[in-house]
């Protein structure tokens, strides 16, 4: 028998269990065992083993096979911790900011007020919300024969797709373009994206420079402001005047014109005014662009959202000379904003841009395709009756809520407001000398905290005079009716 083996297997279970010498004499004695402390002693030195029932006993204590016989390899002996000489230095937990390219980035649509109503609402309060452009929480549901389309293609919709598109969707963009006599688009200056937001970071990525100044609208849909911002550019912003039903001013979009602006903005029809520009305003914004060589960017997301009879022009068709970029996509016009489909329409005069359309289709192949299940519904949505109609005749759903709660701000004391021509926004104005607000988010929170309604205010869009917040008015009428109400009993005693 190999007796330092044995010694070894003995000492290696004790320091396992952590187990010293008067712990197993007392055990032994505890459970009638005759074992003496020399003769411990004597095993652990590997002087002598013990007998077999002496052997057995301390196995079973000590959950080990002290057998040196056996084949089981005896339990390792634990590594000792080293045992620094002086405490440890921790070091300092790394943290994680945020890119200093998003300092200057805002985007408030869904801001700090929004974590406010989140809250109230897990303590089970019922927030009005008006304060969001998404139509189908609100029962504004997209068309059967578009869901059936997408569900009998999703199987043929796994891979990716080309960059730019589906042909098929391209193909029915094109036509809408021509449609809109939008000139010069070839199925080559179409690209999908997951939504016009996607594609508006997009192209800012492509086209900025550091220090480019774009010319976006105040108020604006923000996102515009912050992809310039993002892509390293600057927002110079252009008035827009209320006083001439919130088309742009032009005097101050030609001021703000420098040596160093590269294009020009225009959202129409208007998030968050519901503006829609006539077509001879259009023509001049085309003729400062003109004069000063400035690409042409126009968001047309809400161009089948318009009231009134009024008809929708695209102001890339007013520009065949210049390189104009349209934004537009289904979102709104088929109540499927959470599919994420968009689109941009290169047109007019492509060689002034051939660099900028190489950026832009580097950008469209590094994110490989936009949403390709989404795609294939552009044909559908675009052919055919659009029952998108439906909503904006003078019976139609939309057109009525906005005419009841114009009605209702109109009526309101110290409260003025343009009637919006297009989209589902309406932008009002609270009196500076009635209710004094110098703080715009104080006044959507007091709000939302009074009266449960929850608004955006014009800062979010970036509208720099406070008092002027926007209502959505996608919501019911009953529910519509009781965020009126709450919002004029509000205004009866709120002051700042
Ligand atoms: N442009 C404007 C003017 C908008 O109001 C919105 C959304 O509200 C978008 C773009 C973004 O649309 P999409 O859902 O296509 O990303």
């Amino acid at each position: 028998m190999d007796q330092g083996s044995f010694a070894e297997r003995l000492s290696a279970a004790m320091a396992q269990r952590g187990l010293k010498q008067v712990d197993l004499l007392r055990i032994a004695a505890e459970r009638g065992q005759k074992l003496g402390k020399s003769q411990l002693s004597q095993y652990l030195s590997g002087k002598t083993s013990p007998r077999r029932e002496t052997l057995a006993f301390l196995s079973a204590v000590l959950e080990a096979d002290l057998d040196p016989t056996s084949e089981t390899e005896p339990t390792p002996a634990p590594t000792p911790a080293p045992k620094p000489d002086k405490p440890q230095e921790v070091p300092a937990m790394r943290k994680f900011d945020k890119s200093s390219k998003l300092d200057h980035v805002s985007y408030d649509v869904r801001g700090p007020a929004l974590d406010e109503a989140m809250r109230m609402e897990e303590d089970g309060i019922n927030i009005l919300k008006l304060n969001i452009g998404n139509p189908a929480p609100f029962g504004f549901r997209t068309p059967d024969e578009v869901v059936q389309d997408m569900a009998s293609q999703l199987r043929d919709t796994e891979g990716y797709s080309d960059s730019r598109g589906l042909f098929a969707a391209r193909k029915a963009i094109m036509q809408y373009d021509q449609i809109k006599g939008i000139p010069n688009v070839t199925m080559n200056d179409i690209y999908t994206g997951n939504g016009v937001s996607d594609l508006i970071n997009l192209v800012m990525q492509a086209m900025v420079e550091t220090g480019d100044e774009i010319l976006v609208p105040s108020p604006d849909y923000p996102l515009w402001t912050a992809c310039v911002t993002l892509a390293g550019g600057k927002a110079v912003h252009y008035l827009c005047d209320e006083q001439a039903d919130w088309l742009p001013d032009l005097d101050d979009m030609r001021a703000k014109v420098t040596s160093n602006t590269k294009a020009i903005v225009i959202i129409n029809p208007n998030n968050p005014t519901g503006a829609l520009y006539p077509r001879e305003v259009l023509e001049e914004i085309v003729e400062i662009a003109r004069q000063n060589q400035l690409i042409i960017l126009s968001d047309e997301i809400y161009d089948r959202l318009v009231m009134d009879g009024e008809e929708h022009v695209s102001i890339a068709s007013l520009a065949p000379d210049l390189f104009c970029i349209t934004f537009n996509g289904l979102s709104k016009s088929h109540m499927i904003a959470g599919w994420r489909i968009g689109w941009i329409s290169i047109s007019g005069n492509k060689r002034l841009g051939r660099g900028l359309m190489e950026g832009i289709h580097m950008m469209s192949n590094m994110r490989l395709c936009s949403n390709v299940p989404a795609q294939s519904i552009v044909q559908t949505a675009l052919g055919g009756y659009q029952s998108v109609k439906n909503y904006v005749v003078p019976t139609g759903r939309v057109c009525k809520q906005r005419d009841y709660v114009y009605e209702r701000l109109c009526a309101m004391d110290g409260v003025s407001v343009v009637k919006p021509k297009a989209a589902f926004y309406i932008f009002p104005r609270l009196d500076p000398k009635k209710f004094n607000i110098t703080d715009d988010e104080q006044f959507q929170l007091d709000l939302l905290q009074d009266k449960r309604v929850l608004i955006v205010p014009g800062k979010g869009f970036n509208w720099e005079t406070p008092g002027y917040f926007r209502i959505v008015y996608l919501p019911r009428r009953a529910v519509l009716g009781e965020a009126l109400d709450q919002l004029e009993d509000f205004l009866k005693y709120y002051r700042q």
